[in-house]
Order: structure tokens, then sequence, then C-alpha cells
């Protein structure tokens, strides 16, 4: 613990701060995300260990950055959340044993889970009436975003209808959009052939061509798009199970990674973990963890959210990459 708790807090906020409005507003980080992370999690802890120093304020009960200027602010009705990291299988064991306690279960009884590998994208809200698409919104500071409905129109694999949709009034389907790995490296390779500036990574790139005010530049960025949550909806009745909702969303012609996967018990989470970090980088897209949601959304409701996230779900993050070349490394001289 530092010797002035309050002074060190007040230095993390300052530096969180800072740090968010490059990611979130500028699209343009000067940290890893492994050390926004460490920053961010030596602040949870000391605010843990002296409430009496935590401020309401704090970017640990906040989500995302303020919604950029130049586009229409949306209001979500349900707030676009943020996700809690575990950085260990400990505490995705903590994560379950607290999700059982709230739900009453047995110490033998096991929740039903959907793995799903977590996109380094921008998160969306897309809202379709009687089928149609008619707005998409950024998540912003998740309670108000971007209006960005002429760029996501413009992303390839985003139906503008839905097939057998015309009877719902109206359906929000969340989910994320990011540049495919082998995009990413062409258009920085033109980036760089016509002497433009290049992108730090897939999700600056992302981010950068969504924020675009000329939908005809974002047309020409190789996006893509994924959906895996619900926000409001309007005379449809919605399966019962993230599992199912997803299978829902396919047959209406939704795109949905293919990696994803129900399972039993977090023993299979943590199995479904190990067998994606291998295959981790043969995948055409990046992905900074896995995130494990409670199946029922009968349980996800009575487990609810706290400010910045839900109870329900929880984000397994890989090591940081460096972290992990090392590792390799040192596998390979042995
Ligand atoms: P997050 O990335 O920790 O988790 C929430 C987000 O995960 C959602 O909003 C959604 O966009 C995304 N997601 C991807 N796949 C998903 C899926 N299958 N289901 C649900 N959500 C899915 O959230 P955050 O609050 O946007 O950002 C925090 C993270 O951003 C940090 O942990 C850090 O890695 C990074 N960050 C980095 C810097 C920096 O300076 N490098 C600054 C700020 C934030």
């Amino acid at each position: 613990m530092p010797a002035d708790p309050a002074k060190r807090i007040a230095e993390l906020i300052a530096l969180i701060e800072r740090y968010s409005q490059e990611y979130y507003e500028h699209d343009a980080p000067s940290i890893s995300d492994a050390e926004y992370d460490q920053l961010f999690r030596e602040l949870q802890t000391l605010e843990v260990q002296n409430p009496q120093y935590a401020r309401r304020d704090s970017p640990t009960q906040r989500v995302g950055g303020k919604p950029v200027e130049g586009f229409a602010p949306v209001m979500h009705v349900i707030p676009m959340l943020s996700l809690d990291n575990a950085f260990s299988n400990d505490e995705l064991l903590d994560f379950d044993r607290r999700a059982r306690e709230r739900l009453g279960l047995l110490e033998t009884a096991t929740i039903d889970y959907v793995c799903e590998p977590k996109l380094d994208g921008i998160a969306v809200a897309i809202r379709y009436e009687r089928g149609m698409l008619v707005q998409a919104a950024t998540r912003g500071d998740g309670q108000t975003g971007e209006d960005i409905t002429h760029n996501v129109k413009t992303v390839k694999n985003i139906p503008l209808q839905l097939h057998g949709a015309e009877s719902i009034d109206a359906l929000e389907v969340r989910g994320e959009i990011f540049m495919p790995k082998r995009g990413f490296t062409r258009l920085n390779q033109r980036a760089e052939a016509q002497g433009e500036k290049t992108f730090a990574n897939p999700r600056n790139a992302a981010a950068g061509s969504l924020r675009q005010l000329d939908p005809a530049i974002t047309a020409k960025r190789p996006l893509a798009f994924y959906c895996y949550g619900v926000g409001v909806t309007q005379g449809v009745d919605i399966p019962d199970s993230q599992y199912g909702l997803l299978r829902w969303y396919e047959s209406l012609g939704l795109p949905v990674n293919d990696e994803v996967q129900a399972v039993s018990g977090i023993q299979a989470c943590i199995d479904y973990y190990e067998q994606l970090s291998r295959r981790r980088s043969g995948l055409d897209y990046d992905i900074d963890g896995i995130v494990y949601k409670v199946n029922s959304l009968a349980e996800q409701a009575d487990l609810g959210f706290v400010s910045r996230a839900p109870r329900w779900a929880i984000a397994r993050k890989f090591p940081a990459e460096e972290a992990l070349t090392h590792l390799l490394d040192v596998e390979f001289q042995v």
C-alpha cells in the first residue's frame, strides 16, 4: 500500500483519465492495454482498501469516454455497459462462486455459460424497426453514444433488412465492429505507399473508420461485425438464453461468430480459454480475451449489474502480447 493512498488515488485517476481520453476520444493510445489494465486494477484495489477516498466520479465507476462532437447523440434506453476483468483462473473461479451464491445454487450445482471471443473493436447498438435498419450508435459513455448510422450501413456483413422480421416493432442488436487482420495490413500498406499516417492497431483503425464524417471513406475500410447482445425490443418475445438469442440472430440473417460455444460449468470455460489461446494467432481478427456469460437470461436478470458492468458476465483477459512472446521464446529455447 502506498504511504499516502489518497495522493496515489488522485494520481491514478488523473493518469487513467488522460489515457482514456487518448484511447476513446482520439483513437490514439500512448500506452499498451496491459499497462492501462494494471493502473486500473491498482486504482480499484486502493479504492476497496480505502473506501473513504473512493470518488463517485472515479473511472472505476464509469463506462468508456465522452461521445465525440460532430455526431448526433443517441440515448441508450438500456445502458451499454463495460465488463469486469479476470486475469487468472482463480479470479474466474471467484466469479463463478459469487454467481452461484447470488443465485442460491447448491455447492455442487453448475451454471451454464456461453463462451465468446472478446473482439477488440468498437461496441455498437443497431436498431431495426419492422426488420429495417434505422439507427446505429456507438457505446459512448454507456448512456449516450454517437449516431453513426450512415457509416454502419456501409459495413458489408451488416444486413440492412432482416429476414422475416417485418412483424417486430423494434429490435436493438448489439455487437462489435472490428477490422480483420488481413484488411488492416492491406489498409496500412496502402497508407504507407501513399505517404499517409498508418494506424497503430486494428482496434484504432476500426474506431477511426467508424468516426468518419464522410461514409464514403468508411465504405472503403475493411470492417466486419459480429453480434453478441440485445438492447430494447418491442413486439417480439426473444429466446430465453444467450445461446438461443445468437441462434435466433443467425436465422434473421445477422452474423454470429462461429467460435461461440455453450458449455456447462466453469471448468469447461477454462478449457475453452486454453483451447482458443492456442489458436488465437491463427484467427483473422484480434481478440484480447474470452467473454463468459451466464446462459439463462432469467439468471442474468437475477444477477443484475453494478455501476459499470453486469454481474452475469466476465472477460478473461489474455496476458499481454509482449509477455506471451517472451513465454514462447523461453519455451522454444528449452
Ligand atoms: P472492455 O474492453 O474491458 O470490455 C467491454 C467491451 O468488450 C464491450 O463494450 C465490447 O465492446 C467488447 N466486447 C467484445 N466482444 C464482446 C462479447 N462477445 N460480448 C460482450 N462484449 C464484448 O471495456 P472497455 O470499458 O471499453 O475498455 C476497457 C479496456 O480498453 C481496457 O481493459 C483496456 O484494455 C482498453 N483501454 C486501453 C487504453 C490505453 O490507453 N491503452 C485506454 C482505455 C482503455
